[in-house]
């Protein structure tokens, strides 16, 4: 396993639109270990996702936690599923907008409050090339939502209505984490 060195804010790489990959493309030898290490990198750095140009590689997948105890069904806590996801095509299902906080491991340190739909579907390819389809809502939606502005240069930031609410992760602790 390897961990990846992670672009920050300011790198090219995270401003620019990435590529769909091709079947055969996602089966080879150095596509599945680049996609096994980013799940190392995004356990290492504790993140809930990880996108193809935040380890400087544009290519159009991510892979992310996704917890199902979150979603509104209340099914009891599992836990988060590991998932990787390709070229990801997004359709809004609820198109209220939550707003709620989100980071990135590209802008450490650093938490916004976001506006996200609150549910959508996606469709999209997996580490076997094979097509799969996803509904979610609450935090699982708002994941994929960051992930899939990532292969499109956008960042998180620029979703935000105001900055008002950026904060330091250590202030963000203290004075603004819901409690549990
Ligand atoms: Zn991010």
């Amino acid at each position: 396993m390897s961990i990846l060195k992670v672009a920050r804010m300011g790198h090219p790489v995270l401003r620019a639109k990435a590529r769909p990959l091709e079947k055969s493309e996602i089966l080879s030898a150095p596509m599945q270990k680049l996609i096994d290490d980013m799940f190392d990198t995004m356990r290492e750095y504790h993140g809930v996702g990880l996108a193809g140009p935040q380890v400087h590689e544009g290519l159009r997948l991510f892979v992310a936690l996704l917890d199902p105890g979150d979603s509104d069904d209340e099914r009891d806590r599992e836990p988060p599923a590991p998932i990787v996801i390709i070229n990801p095509e997004i359709t809004v299902v609820d198109a209220a907008m939550v707003e709620d906080w989100e980071g990135c491991l590209s802008i450490p340190d650093i938490r916004g409050r976001v506006r996200r739909a609150r549910e959508i579907r996606v469709r999209a390819l997996d580490r076997k090339g094979g097509r799969i389809e996803l509904r979610a809502q609450g935090f699982p939606a708002r994941v994929i939502q960051h992930e899939t502005d990532h292969l499109d240069g956008v960042l998180f930031f620029d979703r935000m209505k105001s900055f008002e609410s950026l904060t330091f992760l250590d202030e963000y602790s203290r004075f603004h984490r819901p409690e549990d």
